[in-house]
């Protein structure tokens, strides 16, 4: 079974977010900031801290000039913090190598810093409207549903590009526009949990008409609370907060259940590049230390 593009485009039309990453006048390196932040964060949280950073950092040698330390602290709550590391060091190397521009060749894009597959294809999609297939987690269910008669999608395999691209319109202005649809058709109706078919565009799809077959995956709850994860943030926040380095004990104090796990914790920190050591013993965000 295939996609109706026709169907899927005219929805999109009619119903698409006003998100403010998708405005004609935004700029590839904007578009660009936006997918890393919605990689792993909601569009919700997402969408203050993009509209701060376009304003304090329009363009890639902007950022550049902005220390590791700043970057972090711009990065709040947002989670994952190593993506603004990369995002970072991603923007160094477009304003000396390659002309302050974000490429829009995909081969190009994959080689620089923290951009991985679905990231280079979504820069050449959506900022230089390219017929590449874009393949997130909302569009892998999607077809997994529509177009395979299965619940779910089940983990990520080389074939979904190939899987994907099959789907896109021949032209090139249509191909783009489809895998924005794609995408938020996965995002705010055929969602996760609760499809809601009533409200989708597609006037067939295989999973419906195979009788919804239940999925045979083995869902994992994500906890967050009391995990290494959030006592890496509640030291990231302590340091954030922070105007210079911090002793130890202050760090001590803001994870206290459990002390293996916050050595573990500032470890792993230390470990990915988040934060730094001063000659002195003091903790601080990545650059603020003088240990460089
Ligand atoms: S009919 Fe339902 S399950 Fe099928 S693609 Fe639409 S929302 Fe998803």
């Amino acid at each position: 079974m295939s996609i109706d593009s026709d169907a899927l485009i005219d929805w999109y039309g009619e119903t698409a977010r006003d998100l403010p990453w998708r405005r004609p006048e935004v700029t590839a390196w904007q578009i660009l900031m936006s997918e890393i932040m919605l990689q792993q964060t909601p569009v919700v949280r997402v969408e203050p801290v993009w509209r701060e950073w376009v304003a304090r950092w329009p363009v890639p040698s902007a950022m550049a000039a902005a220390s590791q330390g700043e970057v972090l602290r711009a990065w709040g709550k947002l989670g994952y913090p190593r993506r603004a590391l990369r995002l970072h060091e991603c923007a160094r190397v477009l304003a000396t190598e390659h002309g302050d521009v974000v490429p829009d060749d995909v081969d190009v894009l994959l080689g620089l810093p923290g951009i991985g597959a679905y990231t280079a294809r979504a820069v050449a999609c959506f900022a230089y409207g390219q017929r590449v297939p874009v393949v997130d987690t909302n569009v892998r269910r999607v077809v997994a549903r529509a177009v395979h008669g299965r619940a779910e999608a089940g983990n990520p395999a080389t074939r979904d590009l190939a899987d994907t691209e099959a789907l896109l319109p021949a032209r090139v202005d249509r191909a783009a526009r489809f895998s924005a649809a794609l995408m938020e058709l996965g995002a705010t109706v055929c969602t996760a949990r609760n499809p809601d078919c009533s409200r989708c565009p597609l006037p067939t799809c295989a999973w419906v008409t195979a009788g919804r077959p239940a999925s045979d995956i083995v869902r994992r709850t994500q906890k967050y609370d009391g995990t290494d994860r959030q006592a890496r943030g509640r030291l990231l926040d302590v340091l954030r907060a922070a105007p210079g380095p911090v002793e130890r004990v202050a760090l001590d104090l803001a994870w206290t259940r459990d002390p293996g796990q916050r050595a573990r914790a500032l470890d792993s920190l230390l470990l990915d590049g988040l934060i730094e050591q001063t000659r002195d013993g003091l903790f601080a965000l990545a650059g603020e230390g003088g240990a460089s």
